[in-house]
């Protein structure tokens, strides 16, 4: 007998549980912060045009000199810091802890917060220090200080605004740690379209800061594009660790010519902006929910007994994300996407009814 799984895969991967993602066929998919808008007519027809014109038999151009420059002008990317594309800002992730992980190297962040940060450590057998937040989500700057002096760690991640809990740091605290941290600063700007505040033109300040944000909240999840702007010198190292082709021709070509168009999507962020009040209204007024102000475009809400709740929305044809058991501070929580108008409706009436 060959050996099987359980002797040759590692340890910590044989005890991971499998990211599941729930079958959404058929449901109000309010769990993954997707923009809940399809793009304007015109601009599908047009990015349909691209895409029957690519000459997807070869190979993309790995230096994606057409998608980057589009990249830049849109969102003010300083012309001295270095560009790095990913598959998904999930492989940016990857590509940074991989690049970073010599033996005995720590990876820092806030804990409860975006679950990558953590799996990337384990993949890359860095070592990963959780530093809590306070029971109200707020950073303890002062905690988060001692562990950079205590752990000294290659790299950093912060999300700003977190995710989970969708609150923004305080700037003057995430630039305390920038200054305070001995290895690379990464600040995880996934949710920079709701939240418009940036370190991008910053950079030039912080020899160790990496910008990364995503195009997948904005409207472009199905493209699965991340992008990443620090020193050259860092995005240099990064770009070599990156599988060549990681961003097809498809991706680029669609999101260049979309991003040609990106006040269509900042219409549709200020429309989620303005649901998202609506919605956190909504949800105030519920007797035994607790909402926790968000500057993303999701809410996360504490409620008696998240698990009934989560499968009572589940059987009215909801989908959200449960975080209960996932970290203690997250206790009874769950994360609400905001949606359209009328889904939004929906779920507060489900929610009415499961409590
Ligand atoms: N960072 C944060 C904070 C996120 O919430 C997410 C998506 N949930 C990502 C990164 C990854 O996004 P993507 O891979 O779609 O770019």
């Amino acid at each position: 007998m060959k050996p099987g799984p359980a002797e040759l895969v590692r340890e910590e991967i044989l005890a991971l549980k499998a990211y599941h993602v729930p079958s959404a066929a058929g449901m109000i998919k309010l769990d993954a912060m997707e923009n809940p808008y399809r793009l304007p007519e015109a601009l599908r027809e047009e990015v349909g045009r691209v895409v029957a014109g690519l000459a997807i038999n070869r190979y993309p151009d790995p230096a994606a000199p057409a998608l980057k420059a589009r990249l830049r002008a849109t969102f003010a990317i300083p012309a001295e810091a270095g560009l790095l594309i990913g598959n998904g800002s999930d492989e940016i992730i990857a590509i940074i802890a991989q690049t970073l992980a010599r033996p005995g190297a720590a990876m820092l962040a806030p804990e409860p917060s975006f679950a990558m940060y953590r799996m990337n450590a384990l993949f890359t057998r860095m070592r990963f220090v959780g530093v809590p937040l306070n029971a109200d989500f707020s950073l303890d700057l002062g905690r988060f200080l001692d562990a950079i002096a205590a752990h000294r760690p290659a790299l950093t991640f912060i999300a700003y605004p977190n995710n989970p809990t969708g609150n923004l740091f305080p700037a003057e605290a995430v630039e305390r740690i920038i200054e305070a941290a001995p290895g690379v600063v990464v600040l995880d700007e996934a949710y920079h379209a709701f939240a418009r505040k940036t370190f991008m033109p910053r950079l030039g300040e912080f020899a160790n800061l990496v910008v990364m944000r995503t195009v997948s909240k904005l409207g472009l999840a199905g493209v699965r594009l991340g992008y990443a702007a620090a020193a050259p010198g860092w995005i240099d190292q990064f770009d070599k660790v990156r599988p060549p082709y990681n961003v097809s021709s498809l991706a680029q070509a669609v999101a260049e010519r979309v991003l040609a168009h990106v006040g269509a999507l900042d219409r549709q962020a200020e429309a989620i902006k303005s649901e998202r009040s609506a919605l956190f209204d909504g949800l105030r007024d519920l007797r035994g929910v607790e909402a926790f102000a968000s500057e993303a475009n999701f809410i996360l809400v504490r409620v008696p007994d998240a698990d009934a709740v989560h499968a009572r929305l589940l059987a009215r044809g909801i989908l959200v994300r449960n975080f209960n058991g996932s970290h203690p501070l997250l206790a009874q929580c769950l994360r609400l996407t905001v949606g359209t108008p009328g889904e939004n409706q929906l779920l507060l009436d489900a929610l009415t009814e499961a409590l």
